[in-house]
């Protein structure tokens, strides 16, 4: 097993006259034995930082250690990594026998040898009984456990699976990823695995890093990304229904102030922000998770819950959309400036469509970003 290390990697694509820079200057360690997952929304580069590890593809610029050897001149098959893919690449003409064995043959791993460790992986994937058989006698999930068996029986020193989830359908996609986290525990195995679904990333890795247009925005443990996005791109982009964002700039004086725009004016309690002062005036937008709002009878429902310190006043708001879930509820309210928001309820409060509710925000949860996409997160 090893550690994988990126320092200021390019990768410069130029077709013509036309360049894109699908990796910018990526700087990203990952430590012998953790589960990284690179996500971000397509064509951000994920796949082809994949494949700079690999050594599919050239750098155009910085350097890339595998367990602190410089790589950039071993050729993909001395790199003791295995890769698997979205669509899994299985040979089509060879039994799953065959398709697992096939790596250990090429290294010319005696045929013992091959039988006893394909047999064990089988085992460990459950995978046994199709041995026999070949690729088009396979349901999805089979072929993506098949393609895993494959890549594990070499244990390479890591795995890099682009987006390997992605063909399944939604019940099996997230009953994989129960299995690719248990299996993790077992081999014992740096393993980078890139996908654009944020809930995967989430569920998944130890740490996730966020790219967009080629470039690292936050790298991070689940949870810390998601209370401490370092943007409003990654705040956006991770947790599901996303990020509610309220444009606005601070009023008042340091001791009394108040965040206000079209959408309204809330006054925030004394530590929202840590320089208030230098923000006044200034454009800024406030993030609300949704799970972070709350109506007046949930409030009632747990006293205590939300105190009035602990809580701003949202205001009385009318419901757009209700969405149950079965053990949540997304509630579409409408702002004074006709925009909505989006808060998680529990779902047996009951509101009807057109109701007006008060609504309350956990006041430790508030977030603030500088303006524009990738506003920056104001401490
Ligand atoms: P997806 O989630 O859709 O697979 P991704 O994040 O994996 O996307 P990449 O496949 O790494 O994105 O592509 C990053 C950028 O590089 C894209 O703009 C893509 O069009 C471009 N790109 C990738 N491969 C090539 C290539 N061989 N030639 C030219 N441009 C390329």
């Amino acid at each position: 097993m090893a550690a994988v290390t990126l320092e200021h990697v390019i990768k410069v694509f130029r077709t013509g006259r036309t360049e894109v820079r699908a990796v910018d200057d990526l700087n990203l360690s990952v430590a012998d034995q953790e589960f990284l997952v690179l996500v971000g929304p397509s064509g951000c580069g994920k796949t082809t930082t994949l494949r700079l590890i690999a050594g599919l593809d050239d750098l155009s610029g910085g350097t890339i250690q595998i367990g602190g050897e410089d790589v950039r001149r071993v050729a993909p098959k001395d790199r003791d990594i295995a890769m698997v893919f979205q669509n899994y690449a299985l040979y089509p003409h060879m039994t799953v026998f065959k398709n697992m064995a096939f790596g250990l043959k090429m290294r010319r791993v005696p045929k013992v040898d091959i039988k006893r460790k394909v047999g064990e992986v089988a085992d460990l994937l459950g995978i046994e009984h199709l041995l026999d058989r070949k690729p088009a006698a396979l349901s999805g999930g089979e072929c993506q456990r098949v393609a895993l068996g494959r890549a594990i029986v070499r244990r390479p020193r890591v795995f890099l699976f682009d987006e390997p989830l992605s063909n399944l359908d939604a019940g099996l996609r997230v009953r994989m990823r129960s299995e690719i986290k248990l299996l993790h525990k077992d081999l014992q195995s740096t393993i980078i695995h890139v996908t654009h679904d944020q809930e995967e990333a989430m569920t998944l890795g130890d740490r996730l890093a966020v790219m967009v247009n080629g470039v690292l925005m936050q790298v991070g443990a689940p949870m810390d990304v998601y209370e401490r996005p370092a943007n409003r791109f990654v705040a956006g982009f991770i947790g599901m229904p996303p990020m509610n964002f309220i444009d606005g700039e601070l009023t008042g004086d340091t001791k009394n102030y108040a965040f206000a725009g079209p959408a309204g004016r809330w006054p925030l309690p004394k530590d929202a922000l840590r320089n208030p002062e230098s923000l006044m005036g200034k454009p800024l937008v406030m993030g609300l998770r949704p799970d972070s709002i709350h109506t007046d009878s949930e409030h009632a429902a747990s006293p205590g819950a939300t105190d009035a310190e602990s809580r701003i006043a949202l205001g009385r708001m009318n419901i757009k959309l209700i969405e149950p879930l079965g053990d949540i509820t997304n509630m579409h309210v409408q702002l004074a400036d006709n925009a909505t928001i989006v808060a998680r309820i529990p779902p047996r409060v009951a509101h009807q469509l057109g109701d007006k509710v008060n609504l309350f925000a956990d006041a430790s949860r508030l977030h603030f970003f500088g303006p524009g996409e990738f506003g920056e997160r104001l401490p």
